[in-house]
């Protein structure tokens, strides 16, 4: 992907201070999904990041990495896994807990969401702390999965989220 495309998502994304809670500057990637070409662009990203990895399934992130994932995986013709916020699965499930930049919570996946040996990519729409995407990693890799890697739209890296997530590789696109 150019340059140019990276600089019209970046300037896509807006910044909306104090949501939702005083301090926390949030990164806002509506724009991003209400413009066809710019929705087709961040989807490229991660595409082009996951083609030829034989990969058999995309977890994604409650709630922004469902946009993102879903799409990913659609187009790459696999699988894809919800991982939610507790108490939102109908299934049996397995928890990990996590903390964020605003606050504190628990994970959910299905107990037969991936298989033992299944390669897998995470993908989230933002990397802040790297307490969400660390819990999910977390949750994959007790299921057995091989978690080749988590994978962002846009990354804090002030909060050094990546550290959370080793030994997992870390790839995203926008950085602030
Ligand atoms: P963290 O666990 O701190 O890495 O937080 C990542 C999760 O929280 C992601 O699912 C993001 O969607 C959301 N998030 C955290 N901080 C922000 C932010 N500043 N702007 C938008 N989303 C955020």
């Amino acid at each position: 992907m150019g340059s140019d495309a990276l600089e019209k998502l970046r300037a896509a994304v807006r910044d909306v201070p104090d949501f939702p809670k005083k301090g926390i500057m949030f990164k806002d990637i509506t724009l991003i999904l209400s413009d066809p070409v710019l929705f087709r662009a961040s989807i490229d990203l991660f595409l082009e990041r996951c083609r030829g990895r034989q990969i058999d399934k995309i977890v994604g992130i409650d709630a922004r990495g469902f946009l993102f994932g879903s799409a990913v995986a659609y187009e790459l013709d696999v699988g894809f896994v919800p991982i939610r916020k507790r108490g939102k699965l109908p299934y049996r499930t397995e928890v990990a807990k996590y903390s964020l930049e605003y606050g504190e919570g628990e994970m959910e996946m299905h107990v037969d969401a991936i298989m033992a040996g299944e390669r897998v990519v995470l993908v989230d729409d933002l990397l802040a702390t790297g307490g969400t995407s660390a819990a999910a990693a977390v949750l994959i890799r007790n299921a057995g999965g091989d978690l080749l890697e988590a994978q962002f739209l846009i990354e804090l890296e002030f909060l050094h989220g990546r550290k959370q997530l080793e030994p997992t590789p870390v790839t995203s696109f926008l950085k602030y």
